[in-house]
């Protein structure tokens, strides 16, 4: 694990002295994110947090008992095991660790690997008895996004990030495998095509091919709405052989996504 801790990265001392967390109380690990899209990494977010947490909110100190950067670099938040502030209501019996960035977009395979650690030193450390849920689960919030809290309802494994930051190149793509599994889903499209109101990756698929192809689906948002409907009536259009009807069935399917 990569540590930064309190020292190292300018901590500020705590306005009060540290609660403990009695260990016979702890119940669980609470996830977080900073849920700033674009915004600062490194020691520059911590101490951004930091100044966040005690000038603006009035807090004794930074609220996570752990952050996570991007690049999966651990740092010493509120010291681990003191009584946070991140979880209202809980912090006498969680420790809280917040990604430093966007949880609605996938994690850096870093970033994963990171938390994975920390969450795995907590479960060594209090006996394998530890829950683990996103702070949704727990308040009125979004935090801490959605493909970090399914990351971490899925167990939090560590899974290769699907356009991340960084991409798992050690493990080339298996073309032949995607492309079966592609002409399997377009036939399943011949009996039920997508079609406005339709929802899901394969709609988000449509978009991205459209798009290749320089025809606006609108948002590539996995929503087949009207805007994705008039591109793909334009796609057949241009084709000549298909049917100008706005559905993706297996022979527009297979156009749009082999041709
Ligand atoms: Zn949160």
């Amino acid at each position: 694990m990569k540590f930064v801790t309190r020292q190292e990265w300018g901590a500020t001392a705590p306005k009060k002295p540290w609660t403990w967390i009695t260990p016979s109380r702890i119940e669980g690990i609470v996830i977080h994110h900073s849920g700033v899209e674009g915004g600062p990494t490194g020691k520059d977010a911590v101490r951004a947090f930091e100044r966040h947490h005690m000038n603006t909110r009035g807090w004794s100190s930074i609220a996570y008992n752990w952050l996570v950067d991007v690049d999966g670099t651990v740092y010493e938040g509120r010291a681990q095991s003191a009584v946070g502030g991140a979880t209202k209501g809980w912090n006498f019996k969680t420790e809280a660790i917040s990604y430093i960035g966007y949880g609605f977009e996938p994690l850096t395979l870093e970033a994963q690997q990171g938390i994975k650690q920390v969450i795995d030193y907590l479960q060594h450390k209090y006996k394998n008895s530890l829950w683990i849920k996103g702070h949704r689960d727990l308040a009125n919030t979004s935090c801490p996004g959605d493909w970090l809290y399914d990351w971490v309802m899925a167990g939090a494994k560590e899974v290769a990030a699907a356009g991340g930051v960084t991409q798992d190149d050690t493990k080339p793509v298996d073309w032949e495998e995607l492309i079966r599994y592609l002409r399997n889903v377009g036939k399943g499209l011949a009996k039920k095509p997508l079609k406005r109101g339709s929802r899901g990756k394969n709609v988000l698929a449509v978009q991205d091919a459209l798009k290749k192809r320089d025809i606006d689906p609108g948002p590539i948002d996995g929503i087949f709405g009207f805007k994705t409907k008039k591109a793909v009536q334009k796609f057949q259009l241009n084709q000549g052989f298909l049917k100008p009807n706005g559905r993706v069935d297996e022979r527009t399917w297979d156009a749009l996504l082999f041709r």
